[in-house]
């Protein structure tokens, strides 16, 4: 009797000592949300993480690989380890559609088993060359390597795709991913997220300057994330009453850098109630006026928590081909407006002072007007919650 099943591996988490458990059970549970929706269930056991009870192989795969904590997925053949006959027939069934070289792996987890690894593989190497004359023994650089793996049972695998790495969502807190409709935030939340962060996620609506597609555009970047790093809580903060004070009340080349503060203090407000512990953008050292370093400095000012800018030091050309790889690229290019654009001012300043930038601000702390704009922003805060 055989079975078959997808084998996940990872890698970073074997270094983990002492909290190796906590990682190893985050991970299962990501994986047992990524595969759900495709009927699969996931155990862990021997420090590997077994797939079974799928239909559609290759979407079970494509959502394993992209879980973070993930190394490589192997679809493998279970078999009786008792039979080793059967095993041989397996290992050659296994390699004869393929050419070129090959050498075979074992690896004897039941130290109890009567061959041990150098035995294993130079008797199922044998049967395999006997049984497909095309292929060729190379124990150096083979083209092909058959994995032999002994445990409750024996476990055969030919192919290994690898995943996306990192460390499993949940293990290293919660973040507030400033979100955009542009290309730069979602490969920013994706960078943090890597490293095991839990995202949230604000975006500011300015409706009707920006409109509903916009917004669906922000849900499907999210949703998109959403397969790396497990649900997303997306906050949709109304900022036009805001964003139109800015404009009327503040200087013309100072409007952008208040419009960033004020977003800013927004997400420190939602990163307090909801426990996020840093707050990530997707800006990059002179992109923008905003993103110079005089201008960063006069955004972080306003803040209480770290904000991550995993992208400070990355040019366009190399973000857009990460945003490829990730597949939020496409959507990001949905030509939408983004309220950034609607409300450019003509020449914004880029070496801002950070006096200049708290006087360009003070028409709106007249009868406390902002601290009020910001409360009903807030209090209108329509909450999205998504799954992969
Ligand atoms: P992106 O391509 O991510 O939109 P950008 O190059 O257009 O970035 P800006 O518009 O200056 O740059 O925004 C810088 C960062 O501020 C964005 O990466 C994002 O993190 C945040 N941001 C900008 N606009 C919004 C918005 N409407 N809602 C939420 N976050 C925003
Ligand atoms: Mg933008």
């Amino acid at each position: 009797m055989t079975s078959k099943l997808l084998l996940v591996k990872y890698a970073e988490i074997h270094l983990k000592g002492q909290n190796r458990p906590y990682f190893q059970r985050l991970l299962l549970r990501n994986v047992r949300q990524a595969v759900k929706h495709l009927n699969a269930d996931a155990q862990l056991y021997d420090s590997r993480i077994f797939v079974t009870g799928y239909a559609d192989e290759s979407a079970c795969i494509d959502a394993i690989t992209k879980v973070f904590g993930v190394h490589a997925v192997c679809p493998a053949v279970q078999i009786d380890k008792n039979d080793f006959d059967a095993i041989c027939d397996l290992a050659a069934d296994l390699m004869k559609d393929v050419s070129g070289s090959f050498k075979v792996a074992a690896r004897r987890a039941d130290k109890r088993f009567f061959l041990d690894s150098p035995q294993i593989c130079a008797q199922v190497g044998a049967h395999i060359l006997r049984n497909n004359k095309q292929l060729k023994v190379d124990v150096h650089q083979p083209d092909h390597v058959l994995n032999v793996e002994i445990r409750d049972q024996a476990l055969l695998y030919v192919k290994t795709y690898p995943a996306v790495g990192g460390l499993p969502t949940g293990t290293a807190g919660r973040a507030m991913l400033l979100l955009s409709g542009g290309i730069d935030s979602p490969v920013a939340g994706f960078r943090i997220a890597k490293r095991g962060v839990q995202l949230s996620a604000v975006y500011y609506h300015s409706f009707p300057y920006t409109g509903e597609p916009v917004k669906e555009k922000i849900i499907s970047l999210a949703k998109i994330l959403t397969a790396y790093c497990g649900p997303i809580r997306l906050f949709v903060v109304p900022f036009t009453e805001i964003q139109q004070a800015i404009h009327e009340k503040c200087p013309d080349d100072f409007t952008t850098l208040i419009m960033r503060r004020n977003m800013m203090r927004i997400a420190d407000m939602l990163a307090d109630k909801n426990k996020a512990l840093a707050l990530i953008t997707g800006e990059s050292i002179g992109q923008v006026a905003s993103q110079t370093l005089e201008a960063l400095a006069c955004t972080d000012e306003v803040v209480s928590r770290p904000v991550f800018r995993p992208l400070i030091g990355m040019d366009k050309l190399e973000i857009i081909k990460e945003a490829q790889q990730i597949g939020t690229y496409e959507t990001s290019c949905l030509p939408y407006e983004d309220c950034c654009t609607v409300f450019t001012p003509r020449h914004p300043v880029t070496h801002p002072k950070l006096r200049q930038a708290q006087l360009a601000e003070r028409p709106l702390l007249d009868d406390d007007l902002l601290e009020q704009m910001i409360q009903r922003a807030v209090e209108g805060t329509e909450v999205i919650d998504l799954k992969p």
